[in-house]
């Protein structure tokens, strides 16, 4: 019988009962220089600029005309937000491409336009939150604040504090349990309200005599160390991110700890593939995308007509877009929700992702009905099979909460609608978008080596 069972039933195992010690070392390599990566990447705009350095040093050139030659290397920065990266295959374009797309903005707090003011002789900047939070999460944390300020003339001033260890850092102030019996009252979505978001900017009056001291106090140090007035504020992009270092969690060290792993975690498994990526059979494409968190939207977002110009100038002269479009093959790379034993009643537990069970494939997202997901074709499910197994890839089959609990949505859809064939693949989470987000170092691996696979499949 137990023959019978071998050969009949479909038998997952652990991934750390699978790979050897060879892969293990491999393992804890790639641990070690994705999470030196993600601890540099606190925003989208650092996400691509420390993947530009890597590409650069990797010989990657900014794009110029095409076609794309065999083998050559190139990238194209958009505004700062999102990259385009492609290696150019044997085949021609007009054969199609193999495109990863991950995206690399995660959930976050967002400073507004007109945000400092003073209360009580307190100053504070007000915030709208970005993507999907649960907002109680973020009182009470460190936190730093990274970005930029535009200037009228044109020149743009690099702002992080709280990164160096010499910095101060921020707080959302929550209230105390001794006075909090209305609030633990109230639902968890109500607990803590968007507009009480506020960071504690600074408590000391300027000297002198008169209204708004503290808030005088507060600019005053912002323009010393940034030449800024409070007009600037309103032309700048001030990002409030957990200040929490990226670390090895467990005992044995099994997991990794940290911000923005949702989806930096693929972005950087697609991108340590594609440096590695020499003469694939048709070029390989890798997108790190702005914009997930809020629908893929703007010029950074997966929606943006700036992917297509980038195809075609791989493409050149040799074929349309849409060609290249309808022979192509995506692999949407993004996260996906772990089981987690301590909430098992919002999975459906033969089809959750498992921690350590390898790179999880969703088949299709959406909610309630399969609503908005991209449904990858029998037929695709059966190729990314066949090159993962071929690889030595662990995998897995994964479906993100029970049948209407919820669910959720990543660019593939939006690469679908381009005719091109897509499916979601990525690391399962536990806390997913919560300020510290927990990965496991072999999913995180086996996700890399799929991401490999895909490029030379
Ligand atoms: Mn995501
Ligand atoms: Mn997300």
């Amino acid at each position: 019988m137990d023959e019978m069972k071998e050969k009949l039933f479909y038998q997952q195992k652990n991934g750390y009962d699978i790979i050897g010690p060879e892969e293990r070392l491999a393992l804890e390599d790639y641990a070690r220089r994705y999470m030196a990566y993600l601890d540099a990447a606190r925003t989208e705009r650092e996400a691509v600029a420390q993947a530009v350095k890597l590409a650069q040093a990797a010989g990657f050139k900014p794009l110029g005309e095409g076609p794309i030659r065999p083998g050559e290397k190139v990238y194209f920065d958009n505004r700062g937000k999102s990259l385009l990266l492609a290696v150019g295959g044997k085949k021609p374009m007009c054969e199609g491409f193999v495109v990863e797309a991950a995206h690399v903005d995660s959930p976050r707090l967002d400073v507004k336009q007109n945000p400092l003011f003073e209360d009580t002789e307190l100053g504070y900047f007000r915030t709208h939150y970005y993507g999907g939070i649960k907002k109680y999460q973020w009182a009470a944390i460190p936190l730093e604040m990274h970005g930029v300020a535009a200037l009228k003339d044109g020149t743009t001033v690099e702002i992080v504090i709280g990164r160096d260890g010499a910095d101060p850092q921020f707080v959302v102030t929550d209230l105390l349990p001794h006075l909090a019996t209305d609030q633990m009252g109230k639902t968890m979505a109500k607990g803590i309200e968007g507009e009480k978001l506020c960071i504690l900017m600074g408590s000391v009056p300027y000297a002198g005599e008169g209204s708004d001291r503290v808030k005088l106090a507060v600019m005053s140090l912002l323009n010393d160390r940034y030449g800024i007035t409070e007009a600037d504020l309103i032309s700048a992009e001030l990002e409030i991110v957990p200040a929490f270092d990226v670390r090895e969690l467990g005992l044995d060290r099994s997991m990794i700890g940290g911000y923005g792993q949702d989806d930096r975690v693929c972005a950087f498994a697609e991108l340590a593939a594609i440096l590695e990526t020499e003469a694939p059979e048709r070029t390989a494409v890798c997108i790190l995308a702005d914009k997930e968190e809020i629908g893929s939207v703007g010029v950074s977002g997966m929606r943006s007509q700036n992917f297509e110009w980038f195809i075609g100038k791989l493409c050149g002269d040799t074929c349309a877009v849409q060609e290249s479009f309808s022979k192509s093959f995506c692999v949407s790379a993004d996260v996906t929700a772990a089981f987690d034993p301590m909430y098992p009643e919002v999975s459906e537990k033969q089809n959750a992702a498992r921690l350590n069970y390898g790179v999880g494939f969703c088949k299709f997202t959406g909610s309630r009905g399969k609503s908005g997901a991209s449904d990858a074709s029998a037929e695709l499910v059966a190729y990314m099979r066949r090159i993962c197994d071929e690889a030595g890839v662990v995998w897995q089959m994964c479906e993100l909460g029970k049948v209407d609990q919820g669910g959720g949505g990543t660019v593939a859809g939006f690469m679908a609608d381009r005719d091109i064939d897509t499916i979601d693949a990525g690391v399962p989470v536990l806390s997913m978008h919560a300020p510290f987000e927990t990965t496991s170092k072999l999913d995180c691996y086996m996700t890399y080596k799929c991401m490999k696979a895909a490029y030379n499949g």
